[in-house]
């Protein structure tokens, strides 16, 4: 393969003369794996040593200058081959995750035992989960084509539809908007994908992967996309996004003049673009006095069990006495024990009704949980007590379906009904627009049918139908 050089630093922006930048260089040189520079006449040259204060030394074999001075030296970069090399197959099976990961930092912010709770348990991959990592890696393979980059999709793409093929092309869209954005203000911007960010500068053993990462002066862009369509995500405050941020600014920080990061979520199944931003300094005090304190009690299992949404991923959730006793919290007792009385619905008040129809997905979902964890655990020899385990109920099933059709069509009769394909079959059969264009007329979204939900659910509220929105007074001299 050819090798071709990748710049990574803008050279002619940082003064060489102020230690702390030059050291800053020196410490990227080592993360990002730097190995090359292009200089002043578009030479690329091997890097050999380290700095010293005024030039650059250079592994030139004997042939050329044996140092450049800094003024000479346009970009710090890698040959492609040397960077492209873990990535240029595209596979995120297999990864390793921190155990106080960025993506589980909300949790561990808010409810420090868990981390160390959720180690007991095996991490089994979920399919959602198998195929946000394919989303990913589609998403990854295509903006390193794009950028010019050499990539082999290796992953597993039973996952790869349609319909991820055109959700992973908006995200791309979006990074090189994001990319365009950030060059108009500062054109040195590059894009680093998948790159690797160590925030153990704030959390034990920290380090996540973001999925693009736009650094140039100014503002720094951090942009993760969210295959999940379960719920939508907020850039706003999201811990996640700014510990990866803490960890580019580790990374590139001491380089580029960043004073502020943008934060973009991007959620195309849900049509979701979230975007925050924060300083560096807020940014910076946030990490030194929220993340860290709470990391240390983390990685060491102590603090107090704290309930909340952020169980909804915990793999300690089925045996969480904190979580349970939530749950059962709004339930009326019948004395002071925790057991909860089922009184008839109209004999509650409104706050209990309000309280109980709140929780009531997530507690259905949490004794969901509980139950396949007492079934796994039972059809492991575990006994629970008053409790057994035996043969559900089963339904008859033809044990070869084409000889029951060649039976049946024997007697003179047609074994097979026809049936008109659904809308999610029948758009993969047509595609989106050869769907819209023959089918669009015929094809009607009736109302939802009237659901509670908590006030802060985004969707507007109803009119409840009263006798007097039901019923319009009638106009004129005789009503
Ligand atoms: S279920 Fe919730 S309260 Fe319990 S350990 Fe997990 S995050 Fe903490």
């Amino acid at each position: 393969m050819a090798e071709v050089y990748v710049p990574l630093l803008d050279a002619t922006s940082i003064d060489f003369t102020n230690d702390d930048e030059r050291a800053g260089v020196e410490k990227t040189i080592t993360q990002a794996g730097i190995t090359h520079i292009e200089d002043d006449r578009g030479d690329i040259r091997k890097i050999f040593g380290r700095l010293n204060k005024k030039t650059v030394p250079l592994n030139n074999g004997g042939d050329g200058p044996q140092r450049l001075t800094f003024d000479k030296v346009k970009t710090f970069g890698t040959m492609e081959e040397k960077k492209a090399a873990p990535s240029a197959e595209v596979q995120h099976t297999g990864r390793a995750h921190a155990v106080l990961s960025a993506s589980s930092s909300h949790r561990w912010l808010n409810c420090t035992p868990a981390p160390q709770l959720e180690a007991q348990y095996p991490d089994s991959e979920s399919d959602a989960a198998a195929e946000g990592t394919a989303a990913h890696e589609l998403a990854e393979h295509k903006l390193r084509l794009l950028n010019g980059d050499e990539s082999t999709l290796v992953g597993d793409s039973d996952w790869i539809n349609e319909e991820m093929d055109s959700y992973t092309d908006d995200y791309v869209d979006n990074v090189m908007a994001e990319l365009a954005r950030a060059q108009e203000s500062s054109p040195a911007a590059f894009l680093a994908i998948e790159q690797r960010l160590d925030f153990s500068h704030i959390v034990p053993d920290g380090f996540g992967t973001g999925d693009a990462l736009i650094v140039g002066d100014g503002t720094m862009t951090v942009i993760d996309l969210k295959y999940g369509k379960g719920v939508e995500v907020s850039a706003v405050g999201n811990p996640q996004m700014r510990l990866y941020a803490l960890g580019a600014l580790a990374q590139f920080g001491m380089i580029y003049n960043v004073d502020r990061v943008r934060m973009v979520i991007f959620q195309p199944r849900l049509n979701n673009v979230s975007v925050d931003e924060i300083s560096v300094d807020e940014l910076t005090k946030w990490g030194r006095e929220v993340v860290t304190p709470r990391a240390g009690l983390a990685i060491n299992g102590e603090g107090e069990l704290n309930a909340g949404e952020w169980c909804r991923f915990c793999r300690h959730a089925p045996q969480c006495p904190a979580l349970a006793a939530q749950y059962l919290e709004p339930l009326p007792k019948e004395s002071d024990e925790v057991t909860p009385a089922a009184p008839a619905p109209e004999t509650l008040t409104d706050d209990q009704v309000a309280n109980i129809v709140s929780w009531s997905g997530e507690i259905k979902k949490w004794l969901s949980k509980v139950e396949k964890f007492a079934l796994d655990e039972a059809n492991n020899g575990h006994s629970y007590p008053g409790l057994k385990l035996v043969e559900g109920r089963s339904v008859r099933r033809y044990t070869d379906e084409g000889k029951v059709a060649a039976a049946v069509e024997k007697t003179g009769h047609n074994p097979y009904e026809k049936k008109l394909l659904g809308i999610t079959a029948m758009t993969k059969l047509l595609g989106k627009k050869q769907f819209q264009d023959v089918l669009g007329d015929l094809v009607h979204k009736p109302a939802g049918k009237p659901t509670l939900v908590p006030e802060s659910d985004k969707r507007p509220a109803l009119q409840a139908a009263t006798p007097e929105t039901v019923f319009q007074p009638l106009g004129g001299k005789n009503q």
